[in-house]
Parts: C-alpha cells; sequence; structure tokens
C-alpha cells in the first residue's frame, strides 16, 4: 500500500519498499554500518560537530565528547561485540505436551521506525537510538530538534555523507515536519522529550497501531540521609546537577535532605561550585548556557516566583538574558505550589527540601508521577533498600547521579509519566525488533491427539 497524501510519502514509499533487503542483512553487514557510523564520530564529522554544538550554546568541546559522542561510540562497541548472539535465534524449553516440536524466538526488524529527539543532548539522543534501530536492521527517519539547528544540519550532513535516503533520512525541521511525519504509517517510533509532545506522539501512533518507545522527563527527586558522606555526595551532585547546564533528564531536579546536615550541605555546595566553575562562573569555560531565550525566561520566572513566595536563596540567584546566563542557584523554604517545586526545572537551579523522618519523603515522592530517575546518598544499607523497596522510579544511582546512562548493560528509560520502553544495548535492538515467536513440528508425537475425530479414547484424555 502506497501513501502520496504528505510531503515525506516519497521518501517513507521508497523505505518500505527497501525494509526488506535492510532487514535482510547479515549481522556481519549491520557491523558494517554501524562500523561508518563511528568512524564519522570518531574522525570526519567530530571537530565540526563539537563546533555545532558550542554554537547552539557554548556548550565546552570536552563535555561534548564525554556526554555525547562517547555515549554513542560506547553504544555502538556494544552493539557490535554482542550483535551475533542478539540476532542469534533463541531457543526455549519444550513441554512435554508438545513433545516433536522445537520452538524459538527470532528478533525479526520492525521496519520502517521513527526517531523524534530533543535539543538537550543533540546527538547522543539522535544516534544512539539510530544504532539500536541499525542493529536491530530497520531502516530510519530522523526529525531532531529545531532548537539546536548547528547541531541538526551537521547531523543531517552526516547521515547524507554514509546512508541512502531509502535506508537512513534525517528531515530538519520543527514541530510541522514531526506532525507531518507522525501521520505516516511507520512501525516504530522512539521518541525523546517532554512526557506532553510524548501523549501527542502516542495518540498520533495509536491511529496506526504503531509501537512506541517514548523516552520522557520529569522531576527526579535526590535524597541525602544524614549519614551521607558529604565530600563525594557534593563532587557528584554538582556535577550531575550544572552538567549541560542542568539541562539533563536525569538531572536531579530536586534534593530531599536530613535537616541535620543542610547548613553544611549548602557550604560544601557553593565550595565545590567554586572549584568547577571559578568564582566567576559566567566566564568558566566549563559552564555552558540556556539553550535559548525562552528557556532562559521560563527559568528566569521559576527563581523570580520562588522570591515572590518568601523562598529563601542560598546562593545565586543572578541571570543575564544576553547571553542566557544563569547563575547556579540554590534555593530553600519553597511552598508546594510554587513553579519550582511544579514544574521539571531543566536549568541550574536547585531546590533543597529538609526531612525529619524518611517516611515523609517516600510519602511525597509517591504523590507525584514516577521520576525517571531517583537518587540516594546514604551509608545505610537499611535506608536504601528501604527506599528503594517504596519507591518507583525509570532508575536509581546509589551514592552518585546520572551514570546509570552511561552503563550500556543497564536498561535505560522511565515508567508511566517518564516513559515507556527501554534503551540502550540489547534492550535498544529489542525494543526495534519485533520477537517472532516460531514452531516447528518434527515428528508426529502426541500432537496427533489435538485432531479430530474427538472419539471416546480422547474424550477419556
Ligand atoms: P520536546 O518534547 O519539546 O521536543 C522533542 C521533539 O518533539 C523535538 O524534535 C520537537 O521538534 C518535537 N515536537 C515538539 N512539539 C511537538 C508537537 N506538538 N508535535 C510533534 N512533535 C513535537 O522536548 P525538548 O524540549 O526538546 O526536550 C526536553 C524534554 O525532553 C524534557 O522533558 C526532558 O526531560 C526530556 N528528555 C528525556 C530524555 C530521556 O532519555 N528520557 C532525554 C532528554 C530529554
Amino acid at each position: 500500500m502506497e501513501f502520496s497524501d504528505n510531503r515525506f510519502s516519497e521518501l517513507f514509499n521508497k523505505q518500505k519498499v527497501n525494509q526488506f533487503h535492510v532487514g535482510n542483512s547479515t549481522y556481519k553487514e549491520r557491523i558494517k554500518k554501524l562500523k561508518r557510523l563511528k568512524f564519522a564520530l570518531e574522525h570526519t564529522y567530530r571537530q565540526s560537530l563539537k563546533e555545532a554544538l558550542y554554537k547552539d550554546f557554548k556548550k565546552p568541546f570536552v563535555e561534548t565528547d564525554l556526554t555525547e559522542l562517547y555515549l554513542v561510540i560506547k553504544e555502538i562497541k556494544v552493539a557490535i561485540s554482542n550483535l551475533k548472539s542478539w540476532t542469534s535465534k533463541v531457543k526455549v524449553e519444550t513441554p512435554l505436551t508438545l513433545f516433536g516440536t522445537t520452538s524459538w524466538i527470532h528478533y525479526e526488524p520492525k521496519g520502517v521506525c521513527l526517531i523524534l529527539s530533543p535539543w538537550n543532548y543533540p546527538m547522543n539522543l539522535t544516534f544512539s537510538p539510530l544504532v539500536s534501530a541499525i542493529a536491530a536492521g530497520n531502516t530510519v527517519f530522523i526529525k531532531p530538534s529545531e532548537l539546536t539547528p548547528n547541531s541538526s544540519k551537521v547531523m543531517a550532513d552526516l547521515i547524507k555523507d554514509i546512508f541512502n535516503e531509502d535506508e537512513v533520512v534525517l528531515i530538519e525541521g520543527a514541530v510541522d515536519e514531526a506532525q507531518e511525519l507522525l501521520k505516516l504509517p511507520f512501525n516504530h517510533i522512539f521518541f525523546t522529550g517532554s512526557p506532553a509532545v510524548g501523549k501527542i506522539v502516542m495518540e498520533a501512533a495509536s491511529k496506526h497501531l504503531t509501537s512506541v518507545t517514548l523516552e520522557l522527563g520529569g522531576k527526579s527527586p535526590t535524597i541525602i540521609d544524614e549519614t551521607a558522606n558529604i565530600d563525594s555526595t557534593i563532587q557528584n551532585l554538582v556535577w550531575g546537577k550544572h552538567i549541560n547546564n542542568g539541562q539533563t533528564c536525569i538531572a536531579p531536579d530536586y534534593v530531599w535532605i536530613h535537616e541535620s546536615i543542610k547548613d553544611s550541605f549548602i557550604e560544601a555546595y557553593k565550595n565545590k561550585l567554586e572549584v568547577y566553575y571559578s568564582s566567576e562562573v559566567s566566564s568558566s569555560d566549563s559552564y555552558c548556557r540556556v539553550v535559548n531565550n525562552k528557556h532562559f525566561n521560563r527559568l528566569v520566572s521559576y527563581i523570580e516566583n520562588a522570591k515572590e513566595t518568601g523562598a529563601t536563596i542560598e546562593f545565586g540567584g543572578h541571570y543575564n538574558s544576553e547571553d542566557n546566563f544563569i547563575e547556579p542557584t540554590v534555593i530553600s523554604n519553597l511552598k508546594e505550589d510554587t513553579l519550582l517545586m511544579q514544574e521539571e526545572i531543566f536549568g541550574p537551579i536547585l531546590p533543597i527540601k529538609t526531612y525529619k523522618n524518611i517516611d515523609e519523603v517516600i510519602n511525597y515522592i509517591n504523590t507525584k508521577e514516577k521520576p525517571l530517575a531517583l537518587y540516594i546518598y546514604s551509608k545505610n544499607k537499611r535506608t536504601i533498600n528501604y527506599i528503594l523497596n517504596n519507591t518507583r522510579a525509570g532508575g536509581t544511582c546509589i551514592n552518585t547521579n546520572a551514570l546509570q546512562v552511561s552503563n550500556h548493560y543497564l536498561p535505560f528509560g522511565g515508567s508511566n509519566n517518564s516513559g515507556i520502553g527501554k534503551t540502550h544495548g540489547f534492550f535498544g535492538f529489542q525494543d526495534f525488533s519485533n520477537q517472532r515467536a516460531v514452531l516447528k513440528r518434527h515428528s508426529v508425537g502426541p500432537l496427533n491427539l489435538l485432531f479430530p475425530p474427538y472419539n471416546n479414547f480422547k474424550q477419556k484424555l
């Protein structure tokens, strides 16, 4: 069936025709494609990708290497090392009643897939799912974010350079393009972005019963109990909160800290910021900017709203609209209905709340949507297990943060409002594959009893 009422239909139909050719590629052929992508990221396009992201929001080159390119290259390496076994048939047990048969799972590609990606880690969140899609033998449409146009342009050049458009194509564009693409009957959609747009994507997907992976966001809490090692907590937390200027889906959004250590925590946080970004943060080469004016204004409105409602700015709170610069800011005594406690922050502002009893924290978290990440800083094993067993989250780090994303042997993704489906390594391969059930009959065996006529003998069985 051809689709012709859409400006992307021609490309879509080309990929539809080509999907069996791509899907029937051997694991060795897929590895060759992944190696081409790896070479482009490590060599031919590495510098231009870093320059593009610097133009987009002053992301330091080292951070682009670490949080964008390295993570995709790692994803490729894991796929290359494991693809032979991932694509092999997986034999399963045969119950006695099916004697004379064997059964296995055959991983087949879903077909023509769409990847819709956000702006905050434009390369990582575009190319990592692409690796899984290629590993699984799919053809792919990509639509990156309009908010990082320099990065999108270089990624488009890279894709054009190493793939034919009937296999992988990148469409530069914004919401209009995304919505036009969402009308097409893709076999799978991999979306990374906000829960609000995730719902739009899922609704569009439902029209064709297209399967979805939704990698969403939300407010990820951090809990610091009275036994936590403050030095190490601060080392991890300040990095996790301010890398990419807080524009990270798994950034610690807000902190619950035991009241007995609040003051030492704030002091240590301030000192660590100076170590990481100097006393003049705005001139630090390690501190990037808010992506655009719209997001800058959103974050400023959160700070102003907190001030108006009587919150305490522990430190920071300054900003400069010319440069979309917001100082690292820690705020306490926030009322529950402030914007900072209601919205995903996605910026360099950290609200802190204090507690006496851990149940207070658990009850609070459980009244909210399930977070993408929940972090625990504690030396007390019982407290750690108690929190793990009594809360729900996409992922958790204990005594660090954000690093769950860098182990490609862990599934990455949220739960309900923070996401549907998992990615990375085998989990990404699996999301881009259909697990086809195959049963083969070899000999007569007891299966003959299945068939009519249902005589007396069979009725007694
Ligand atoms: P977004 O949802 O605004 O945009 C994501 C993509 O959807 C973009 O390509 C955009 O063009 C497209 N889009 C936007 N509005 C649309 C609409 N109405 N219809 C169809 N398509 C539309 O997200 P963002 O601002 O780019 O990214 C920030 C959000 O993404 C945060 O909520 C963050 O937590 C989340 N996020 C999640 C992960 C994860 O892995 N779970 C990673 C990064 C970001």
